[in-house]
């Protein structure tokens, strides 16, 4: 019915070039993942990212927990090729925030926990806004696409 391009190093077959870009660009982070039909697991901070606005239900989670599940939407990339992304829930101002204590990336609810989602290093202390210091909102991370890695469909 429609192409599958393995486009990662593992071979994970993607159905659409959006959900191997979205690969390509969560690779250059070191983000782990597993993917399976449109959605990604960010298993080491447990957020379900979906790739654009499927109509599937994914665990919402408590804003107030790290350790709870985090839902978002991977979009398209902007005009000038910069990734973009979205809360499943609306109130949720998410950034991409690298963590200095463990070295990863995480996304961040700026109106949740200030907590990276990996190690939990932040939130209360003295340096709750570690965040602040390397973060990316929607537009201003490279998207990376997995075709110009070199493979093609
Ligand atoms: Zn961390």
């Amino acid at each position: 019915m429609t192409n599958t391009i393995s486009t990662v190093e593992d071979g994970t077959p993607f159905s659409r070039a959006l959900d191997a870009d979205w690969a390509a660009t969560l690779d250059s982070l070191k983000v782990r993942w597993t993917y399976e039909q449109g959605v990604f697991h960010l298993s080491d901070q447990n957020v379900w990212a979906a790739v654009g606005t499927p109509d599937v239900a994914l665990p919402s989670g408590d804003r107030d927990d790290v350790r709870d599940p985090m839902s978002i939407h991977l979009l398209a990339p902007d005009p000038d090729g910069m990734a973009t992304w979205a809360g499943a829930n609306p109130a949720q101002d998410l950034i991409l925030t690298h963590c200095p204590a463990c070295d990863g990336h995480t996304f961040m609810d700026v109106n949740g926990a200030w907590q990276c989602r990996i190690c939990h290093h932040g939130g209360r202390g003295n340096d709750n806004k570690f965040w602040r210091k390397e973060h990316y909102r929607p537009g201003e991370l490279l998207f990376i696409r997995a075709t110009a890695l070199g493979e093609r469909p």
